[in-house]
């Protein structure tokens, strides 16, 4: 049984107080979901100043990126080893808006999960279309394109203990999320494709969250699919209830 992962991804949002009481909050409710793991994945400034609110709670640390280098003159970035240092495990990757905003390619996606995998964080690695390619009908296709790319070098031993983020970006901070069945259709795929390229071993551990306006009141019907193992979380984990919710959904 793949343990589920409900991740929140803080973006850039909050400031220190805030990050401090989001944190402790999160860690207060964490102890009534003994059967989940939960990650907060707040902005790289208030890395530390989480760590120290979450104290012992069952709660990981996570970054929103890094880079795949692990030293030297790359001014402005941030290592798998500095992240490793300040007491992260998680580290999301390929997220939409870098892809976007930032123009990350999959190329670069790949570079970060295995300088990820080698200083052994794991990677969230996120994939997903754009409405044009869904209603093109190209969904298959572009997700195809990502899990290839990103996973190029990746060893079925690593890929064990990925998680992959499906993340339609049309779902992305719109209030407009996917279907379960929709959702489902895309994980199974995910699977599917594990399992050809991998085995079914792997591809029955790997666990694949579904992120786009997750919320409490439509939170239990995507996790209650077969191949949603979880949630990738922006908006509604940046309230306390609204996270904690969502993980209730779980249950
Ligand atoms: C995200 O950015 O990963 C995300 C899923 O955001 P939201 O929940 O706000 O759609």
């Amino acid at each position: 049984m793949r343990r589920p992962l409900i991740a929140g991804n803080w973006k850039m949002n909050t400031d220190r107080a805030a990050a401090v009481a989001l944190a402790a909050g999160v860690a207060k409710g964490a102890v009534d979901f003994p059967k989940l793991d939960l990650v907060v994945c707040p902005p790289f400034v208030y890395l530390e100043a989480v760590r120290q609110a979450l104290g012992n709670a069952p709660v990981s640390l996570g970054a929103q990126n890094m880079y795949h280098q692990s030293q030297g003159a790359f001014t402005g970035e941030i290592s798998p080893g500095m992240l490793l240092d300040l007491g992260c495990r998680f580290v999301i990757l390929g997220h939409s808006e870098r892809r976007q905003l930032f123009k990350e390619t999959d190329a670069e996606v790949n570079r970060k999960l295995l300088a990820a995998f080698a200083a052994g964080l794991t990677p969230i690695v996120c994939v997903g279309e754009l409405l044009a390619d869904r209603e093109a009908g190209r969904t298959h296709e572009v997700i195809r394109r990502q899990f290839d790319c990103s996973l190029a070098g990746i060893s079925a031993e690593q890929a064990g203990r990925l998680v992959i983020a499906y993340e339609p970006v049309w779902a992305i901070g719109t209030g407009r999320v996917a279907s379960p069945e929709q959702a489902q259709e895309v994980h199974h795929d995910l699977r599917k494709m594990l399992t050809e390229r991998y085995n079914a071993e792997v591809a029955a551990a790997v666990r694949i969250q579904y992120g786009g306006s997750v919320k409490p009141d439509n939170a239990a019907a995507l996790l209650a699919q077969p191949d949603i193992d979880g949630a990738l979380v922006g908006g509604a984990c940046l309230k306390v209830t609204d996270f904690l919710g969502i993980a209730a959904a779980c249950r």
